[in-house]
């Protein structure tokens, strides 16, 4: 039988990766997403809508086990607190923090009824650092932290991990849309800002996809079966500054 991994956010960027190497390891793999994709099995679903998430979650479990859960979907938003209105921090939190509640409150009676299970959340360098004009992300970020450190001391007993994966700045379609909207509103030259970004890592360019997905897939495995609580940082040496 299959290993079976549920990606949340599986259709673009990180999360597609994740779901093609999951793939390519001979994992079976669930994409819950709002955009369609044609690489896993896709769920349509949007992860702000708790019971459709355990509706969606709980289907999947009755073919057997779920081994790993990736809980990816997010998305960015520019502001500071007084340019971040409530209904901005609604949707980022929705998406970011209860999105990420609902999938982790859906597979966990099946982790622990198998008495094994993966779990890892995306959460950002910004988790552990915060950076300017980024008030509802950062402090989305810093919320997931948190609860991968609780997923995993609440439910060690049941063999049940948990981490959080803290991604710098990774070249996917979520950093074009950010550095666009940022050119368009600063009348800055896109090359200009997208070289400037590169620099700011030690390392000198940005991350990929592909390198978090790899990341991912370690934590998911047996190999990192002594691994919890943690906060993984691939960011080309950027918080280490
Ligand atoms: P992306 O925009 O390329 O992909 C995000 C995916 O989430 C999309 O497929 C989108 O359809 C899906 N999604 C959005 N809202 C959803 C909803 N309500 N329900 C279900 N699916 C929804 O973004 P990405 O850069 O690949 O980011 C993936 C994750 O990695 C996010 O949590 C992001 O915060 C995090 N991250 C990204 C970076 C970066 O630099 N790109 C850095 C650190 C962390």
């Amino acid at each position: 039988m299959k290993k079976v991994c549920v990606v949340t956010g599986g259709s673009s960027g990180i999360g597609l990766s994740i779901v093609k190497l999951f793939l390519a390891k001979q994992y079976q793999v669930f994409n819950l997403d709002i955009s369609p994709s044609d690489f896993g099995e896709f769920c349509q679903c949007d992860i702000t809508q708790v019971s459709q998430v355990s509706q969606i979650i709980n289907d999947i479990a009755k073919q057997g086990a779920i081994d790993v859960l990736v809980s990816n979907a997010g998305i960015h938003f520019s502001g500071s607190i007084e340019n971040t209105s409530e209904d901005e921090l609604e949707r980022v939190f929705n998406i970011n923090v209860k999105g990420a509640y609902a999938a982790v409150k859906a597979v966990l009676p099946v982790m622990r009824a198998q008495k094994n299970g993966a779990i890892i959340l995306m959460a950002s360098d910004q988790a552990l650092i915060a950076k300017n004009n980024s008030f509802a992300y950062n402090l989305s970020k810093a919320a997931l932290a948190s609860m991968a450190k609780t997923t995993a001391l609440d439910y060690a007993q049941f063999n049940i991990r948990a981490n959080a994966v803290c991604p710098g700045t990774i070249e996917t379609p979520l950093y074009h849309q950010a550095i666009d909207r940022y050119c368009e509103k600063s009348g800055t030259n896109k090359a200009e800002v997208h070289a400037e970004e590169a620099a700011l890592q030690p390392l000198g360019r940005l991350g990929q996809a592909e390198e978090v997905a790899e990341l991912v897939y370690f934590l998911g495995s047996d190999k990192a079966k002594f691994i919890t609580g943690s906060l993984q940082v691939i960011d080309g040496g950027y918080t280490a500054q």
